[in-house]
């Protein structure tokens, strides 16, 4: 009998992808399922849920293990966590593969990203990949499937994660006591597994009543000294841009609902395909680690670009 193969689950950031990958590793690890779910009392959902299930192995960048709780942060560890899935962790988890079960029952690993696998560390783990022992189940995940080696796309079934329906991301945020649910989870559209899916929302509504008001100098200095990150307040503008060219062919607004009839209003006096392609150029600079500008700098020259490419037609 040949195990399952490894399943391969893809989807946009902050969409849930390791939670579900979590969840895959639970209804398997779990020693009294209900309906394909965990328990989440018994033995097994108990160790899970301390992060001390002997049977499951969680393969992660040291940085993605401190972001979200997996692993304590040593107290003296020295340089930046890395980024990129270490060959020496990829050996930890083939030498713990040929272990036996310590619960008797199934064992699952964990890897996420997959695109974050130098060489050397994907064909450490090939051989395990393509032929795991006997119980033993590989969940793996990524947000960026082109980015995976095409050696361990291969290996893998793929399956797409659908992004969160509305009420379902609502209902989460509603949850964590957020205030505004509706007009947070469009404007992430209902990436709410995000670290912080409301991140400037709140500028780029600043931004819209500034550009309401004629764009104003003491305005414009106002939302430079709120200016967040310079990769939000990039994806911010983009948002706007997006949003500003679907109100001007009469669409209704994709990331801010609630600014529909200042959309509107705006739309006629910008040009947002020309600015589009330059924000676009820009989210992608902001994108990449190492974006060495300084937030409020940036934020003040793009608002300048913003405001003039936004202004031009009514000259
Ligand atoms: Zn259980």
């Amino acid at each position: 009998m040949h195990d399952a193969p490894a399943i391969l689950l893809h989807g946009a950031a902050g969409t849930g992808l390791w939670e579900a990958l979590r969840e895959r590793a639970a209804a398997l690890l779990c020693e009294a399922p209900r309906g394909g779910h965990a328990c989440g009392a018994c033995a097994g959902c108990r160790l899970l849920a301390a992060g001390t299930h002997p049977d499951l192995f969680e393969l992660l960048p040291e940085a993605l293990a401190l972001e979200l709780g997996v692993r304590e942060p040593e107290e003296h560890a020295s340089g930046q966590p890395s980024r990129e899935i270490a060959i020496d962790a990829v050996r930890r988890l083939v030498d713990w593969s040929h272990a036996t079960s310590h619960r008797g029952g199934v064992r699952v690993a964990l890897v996420h990203p997959l695109d974050a696998m130098s060489l050397p560390a994907a064909n450490a783990l090939l051989k395990t990949l393509e032929e795991p022992p006997a119980g033993l189940s590989f969940f793996l995940g990524t947000h960026r499937l082109d980015h995976v080696l095409p050696t361990l796309r291969s290996r893998a079934r793929l399956q797409a994660l659908p992004r969160p329906q509305a009420d379902a991301a609502q209902a989460l945020l509603r949850q964590r006591g957020c205030a505004q649910p509706e007009a947070v989870a469009a404007w992430c559209r209902n990436a709410v597994h995000a670290t912080q899916p409301e991140a400037g929302l709140e500028w780029a509504v600043g931004v819209l009543a500034w550009l309401d008001g004629q764009g104003t100098a003491a305005a414009r200095r106002a939302l430079v000294d709120a200016a967040p990150a310079a990769a939000v307040a990039a994806a911010a503008l983009q948002k706007i841009g997006v949003d500003l060219m679907r109100a001007r062919h009469g669409l209704a607004p994709l990331y801010l609902p609630q600014q529909g009839s200042l959309l509107q209003r705006l739309a006629p006096r910008a040009q947002p395909a020309q600015w589009l392609a330059r924000w676009q150029r820009l989210a992608r600079a902001a994108a990449e680690s190492g974006f060495a500008l300084h937030a409020g700098l940036s934020a003040e020259r793009w608002l300048l670009e913003f405001g003039q490419l936004h202004t031009r037609s009514e000259d």
